[in-house]
C-alpha cells in the first residue's frame, strides 16, 4: 500500500497552551490589514473560552452551530460570510470545537481559495489550491479530526470527506484543559470513536507496522482513561485521539464505521454515538474489542440507546444497507478481499435490525 500523506507540521501540547494562540497568530499577521477568522462552537458563548480568544480589532468571530453534523451548504454559507468581512482573505482560519467544528474550519479554509461549492470537492484529491492557513483546536477528543487529511461533510448526494493534503491543519493546539468540562456522555461517545479506530485498524487486513505502532499506544491510552481512570486522563485522551488518527491514516477503519455511516445518513445519528451503537452489535467480528467496550460502558455508567431501527421503513433500511455496503475499502480492511461473500446485504440488514 503506497501512501504519501501530509501530517500536521506544527503542534503545541499541554495544559494552558491555548493561551499561546495570540503568539502563534502573530507570525501570520504579516501585513497591516491582516485579520483572522475564528470559527468557534457556539456551546462556548459567554464562557471563559470566549474571553480567552485573542481577538484583534479587524478579526472576525463566527459562532458555529453543530447541532447537526456539518453540511456542505453550511460550509458554503460560512465561506461567503468570511469573504464578505473584507476584500482580503484572512491570514488564518482558527477552528475551536469538536470534530464537527474542526471539520467546518478545514472546509472553510479550503473553500476560501477554491472556486465553486464545497460539494464539488467531496472525494479524493479534487482540491487544486492551497487553503488559507488554518489552525485546529479540539475541545473534544477522539475523532482524530485534528490530524486527518479529511473534513467529513454531508452533501446533497452523500456523506463524504474532502480528502486532500491541503485539508490538513497547518497548526494544532492540544490543550487538555479545553476538553475537561465536556459532558461525560459526549466525552465517552467521542472517546469511543478513538477506541474503535484502534480496534478496526489493529484487527484489519490493512495493518502494517506504522499503523500498529500508533494504534497500540492509542489503545493503551484509551484503557487508562476509560478502564483505570488514571490521573492526567485528559492529557491521555488527547494523545489517544492523535495517535488513533495517525493509525488509521495508514490503514483504514472497518465494519463499525461502515454501518455507522448508514445509520448517520438515514437517521442523522451523530458519529460517536452511531459508532457505539454499531460496535455493540459486532461481537462476531471484533469479539475482544466489543467485550472490552462493554466493560468501558459499565465502568462509565453508559446506557446505549436501543432499538434505534425499530420503526424505520423498508426503504430506509435498504438505503442504510446501500450506504454501508458502498464503502468497499472499509469492508475489505475488515474482512479481506472476498468480503462480499461474508457481508451480504441480508447480513448487513440483520445487523441494522439488531441496533
Ligand atoms: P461534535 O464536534 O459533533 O460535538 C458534539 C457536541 O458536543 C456538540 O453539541 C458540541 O457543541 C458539543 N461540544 C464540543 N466540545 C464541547 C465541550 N468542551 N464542552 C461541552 N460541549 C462540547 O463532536 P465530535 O464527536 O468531536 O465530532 C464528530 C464529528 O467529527 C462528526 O461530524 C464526524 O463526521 C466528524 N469526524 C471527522 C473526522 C475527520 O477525520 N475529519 C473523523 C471522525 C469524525
Ligand atoms: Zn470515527
Amino acid at each position: 500500500m503506497f501512501k504519501n500523506f501530509r501530517t500536521v507540521p506544527n503542534i503545541v501540547f499541554g495544559k494552558g497552551s491555548f493561551h499561546h494562540l495570540d503568539y502563534l497568530l502573530d507570525s501570520q499577521r504579516t501585513y497591516i490589514d491582516s485579520w483572522a477568522a475564528f470559527l468557534v462552537d457556539d456551546v462556548f458563548v459567554s464562557t471563559d473560552l470566549e474571553r480567552w480568544i485573542p481577538f484583534h480589532a479587524k478579526d472576525m468571530l463566527i459562532w458555529v452551530n453543530v447541532d447537526n453534523e456539518p453540511k456542505t451548504t453550511y460550509v458554503d454559507q460560512l465561506t461567503l460570510e468570511v469573504h464578505k468581512h473584507s476584500r482580503n482573505l484572512p491570514c488564518a482560519v482558527v477552528g475551536i470545537g469538536g470534530g464537527s467544528t474542526m471539520d467546518i474550519a478545514k472546509a472553510v479554509s479550503l473553500m476560501l481559495t477554491n472556486p465553486g461549492n464545497s460539494h464539488d470537492y467531496q472525494g479524493w484529491d479534487l482540491i487544486k489550491n492551497h487553503a488559507v492557513y488554518h489552525i485546529g483546536i479540539p475541545t473534544l477528543s477522539g475523532t482524530g479530526a485534528e490530524v486527518s487529511r479529511t473534513t467529513v461533510l454531508t452533501g446533497p448526494e452523500r456523506k463524504l470527506g474532502i480528502n486532500s493534503d491541503y485539508t490538513v491543519f497547518d497548526q494544532i493546539v492540544l490543550d487538555p484543559d479545553l476538553i475537561k468540562d465536556a459532558p461525560a456522555l459526549q466525552r465517552f461517545y467521542t472517546g469511543m470513536d478513538c477506541y474503535i479506530h484502534c480496534i478496526e485498524s489493529l484487527q484489519g487486513t490493512y495493518i502494517n507496522t506504522f499503523s500498529r505502532t500508533y494504534g497500540e499506544k492509542a489503545l493503551e491510552l484509551c484503557r487508562d482513561v476509560f478502564l483505570h481512570d488514571e490521573p492526567d486522563s485528559e492529557d491521555k485522551l488527547m494523545m489517544a485521539s492523535y495517535f488513533g488518527g495517525m493509525s488509521i491514516a495508514y490503514s483504514q477503519v472497518g465494519a463499525c464505521h461502515a454501518l455507522s455511516y448508514g445509520l448517520s445518513y438515514v437517521l442523522g445519528t451523530r458519529h460517536g454515538i452511531g459508532c457505539c451503537i454499531a460496535f455493540d452489535c459486532l461481537e462476531e467480528f471484533y469479539p475482544e474489542g466489543v467485550q472490552e467496550f462493554r466493560e468501558m460502558m459499565k465502568q462509565n455508567y453508559i446506557e446505549l440507546p436501543r432499538n434505534v431501527t425499530e420503526n424505520i421503513s423498508e426503504s430506509m433500511l435498504d438505503r442504510m444497507v446501500t450506504v454501508a455496503l458502498g464503502l468497499d475499502p472499509l469492508w475489505e480492511n475488515c474482512l479481506g478481499k472476498n468480503w462480499k461473500e461474508i457481508m451480504t446485504p441480508e447480513k448487513a440488514r440483520s445487523l441494522f435490525l439488531r441496533m
